[in-house]
């Protein structure tokens, strides 16, 4: 069971997606936070240090004692945690792929690319199992790709088992509960499409409160500026990440790796980034730019599933904001 940690209300800019009609404004101060954390883990591991070398200068002084081996072990550890702070210091990319589960163009491609991705596979779909299987096999992270209803659209779009605003709280949890009986492997959930449904709180009330008794985390695609994951989320304790850059909402591998400059760019200022991309109409053109953009990115950047920015930040901090 994952720990839990909160993010800060939905601040960050979102790089186009459907229903997004914002950039924002508070990132500024929640980067400081993060930060100050930071600063304060840092601090933390100092005096550890320091207690560190106190105690091994005593342990030399009388030589024999039984406690050498633990002094020597102690500074072992003490060594491993400078090791990990260090590390923590790199920058961290998430790869998400979402709309995994109807045998569409790039899934082979995006399945084998040489990092491991978060896989978001729809429920109820052709190739639902067949997916969530091969992805696991492959070492990625399996998530329910939930379709939910938007503003704008059809709910025709949505395919079988979508969450509309129109249900009831009895089959808004049914329909959540089924999804994640579906999708095999699922260790946690995000949206497809959904921008009504993620800016309603009674059913994002639902959706997470299922989410927590079945140990899933839930990744905010962040298609609403009008969001109240992060509201419910903190309110019922259930772990949340969120995205922050679309990689392919235009078709087009200029666009595409467009939008890998834009992920760049936001590493500068950011710790971490959390990026979805999809298969279907765009999945080979997104598969191709990572696979050419990763070996590059690689040297200066850690690529990683979503589970390990989750237990990353709860390791170390249980109020870090991996991603917000
Ligand atoms: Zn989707």
């Amino acid at each position: 069971m994952l720990q839990a940690y909160f993010t800060a209300p939905s601040q960050t800019m979102i790089v186009n997606g459907e229903g997004c009609e914002h950039k924002l404004s508070r990132q500024q101060d929640c980067d400081t936070e993060r930060y100050k954390r930071a600063d304060r883990y840092k601090g933390k591991q100092q005096a550890v240090k320091m207690v560190m070398t106190v105690l091994f200068m005593t342990i030399l002084l009388g030589v024999g004692s039984p406690v050498g081996n633990d002094a020597v072990s102690a500074q072992s550890s003490a060594f491993h945690m400078n090791a990990a702070d260090e590390e923590q210091g790199r920058r961290t990319v998430a790869v998400v792929i979402d709309d995994f589960g109807n045998g569409m163009d790039g899934t082979k491609e995006m399945l084998k690319l040489p990092i491991q991705i978060t896989a978001a596979i729809m429920p109820f779909m052709p190739t639902t199992k067949q997916d969530a299987e091969e992805a696991h096999r492959l070492g990625h992270d399996v998530i329910v790709h939930m379709p939910m209803e938007p503003n704008k659209g059809l709910k025709k779009w949505l395919g079988p088992g979508a969450l509309t605003t129109d249900l009831s709280d009895e089959e808004v949890r049914k329909r959540v509960e089924d999804a994640i009986n579906d999708v095999p492997y699922a260790i946690g959930m995000n949206n497809h499409m959904g921008s009504k449904v993620t800016s309603d709180e009674r059913m994002m009330r639902i959706v997470l409160g299922v989410c927590k008794e079945r140990g899933l985390f839930f990744l905010d695609s962040r298609t609403s500026y009008k969001t109240v994951v992060p509201k419910i989320a903190a309110e019922l304790q259930v772990p949340i990440v969120s995205n922050d850059v679309f990689l392919d909402d235009v078709y087009t591998v200029q666009h595409i790796s467009k939008q890998i400059r834009v992920l760049q760019k936001y590493l500068e200022s950011h710790i971490s980034c959390i990026t979805i991309g999809h298969v279907g109409p765009p999945g080979k053109k997104t598969a191709s730019v990572l696979q050419q953009s990763i070996p590059v990115m690689q040297t200066n950047v850690q690529f990683v599933k979503l589970t390990a920015l989750i237990r990353g930040g709860s390791m170390n901090d249980p109020l870090v904001l991996p991603n917000s």
